[in-house]
């Protein structure tokens, strides 16, 4: 599973239909349409960068 944070307000949500490293979807907290990056993933352990 994915976990996107909001780039506006930093909400973290799963969008479990949600492929890619940013998107834009409707921010429960913002009320608006904002940019979401992905926060991490729990599918993999240990990710570095
Ligand atoms: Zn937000």
């Amino acid at each position: 599973m994915t976990y996107y944070e909001c780039g506006a307000c930093g909400q973290l949500a799963d969008f479990a239909d949600a492929h890619g490293r940013t998107l834009r979807r409707e921010c429960p907290v913002c009320e608006s349409e904002t940019t979401w990056e992905t926060a991490f993933t729990d599918e993999r352990t240990g990710v570095s960068f």
